[in-house]
């Protein structure tokens, strides 16, 4: 009996995804969250003149969430 197993992956010419590059230019809105961890109130900021406002349940300013 012939057992034929086939351990070279090959390198499949379908494999090859490009992803979109170029677009990574775009300025996203910083988001900020309320330093309450079971807080979900968040709010974007999108100009950087405004003011970071003040979670309304706990009273305490949101902070920048590490990543948006
Ligand atoms: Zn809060």
């Amino acid at each position: 009996m012939l057992t034929n197993t086939y351990d070279t992956a090959e390198p499949d010419a379908q494999n090859s995804y490009s992803p979109l590059i170029g677009s990574s230019s775009r300025v996203e809105s910083p988001r900020y969250r309320c330093p309450v961890v079971s807080c979900h109130q968040t709010w974007y900021r999108h100009e950087t003149s405004e003011d970071i406002p003040h979670c309304p349940i706990h009273d305490l300013v949101l902070v920048r969430d590490s990543k948006g």
